[in-house]
């Protein structure tokens, strides 16, 4: 079922104006040479390859020392540690609020700029906060009943 057909109708076309040889090499340079053997995924460097492969073999070299819970990578272990620390590096720009993780700012920073990304089905009416809106969508729910 692995048949990897492409087309290079495009690579032709350009390969006209430019001699082959050249954009030959620019495609190494600019390219992904790693390609996983699981699943095909190409990536640029030996080392997001061999972090990728964890996600197949299941593999978490990185361990809480205070909890013993595991990871696959760097990242998310240092962002759960900042769970015991109390760390937050993610400041408000606004109003110097500050918080633990990326998504958390993201999600406080729309109540400064107004984004409402949420709508409700029944009315439209708009929200910032999902768990908002969730809770509006229970009223209606509520007179639909009765
Ligand atoms: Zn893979
Ligand atoms: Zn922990
Ligand atoms: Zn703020
Ligand atoms: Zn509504």
């Amino acid at each position: 079922m692995a048949s990897a057909s492409t087309s290079n109708a495009q690579g032709l076309e350009a390969g006209r104006r430019k001699s082959k040889r050249e954009s030959y090499f620019r495609s190494k340079r600019e390219g992904k040479h790693y390609r996983c053997e699981e699943c095909s995924r190409q990536f640029s460097g030996l080392g997001s390859l061999k972090i990728h492969m964890r996600s197949h073999t299941g593999e978490k070299p990185y361990r809480c020392e205070e909890c013993s819970r595991q990871f696959t990578q760097l990242g998310n272990l240092k962002t759960h540690i900042r769970t015991h620390t109390g760390e937050k590096p993610y400041k408000c720009e606004e109003c110097s609020r500050q918080f633990s993780e990326l998504g958390h700012l993201k999600r406080h920073m729309r109540t400064h700029t107004g984004e409402k990304p949420y709508e409700c089905d029944y009315c439209s009416r708009q929200f910032s906060d999902l768990s908002n809106m969730k809770k509006h969508m229970r009223s209606h729910r509520k007179a639909l009943q009765m």
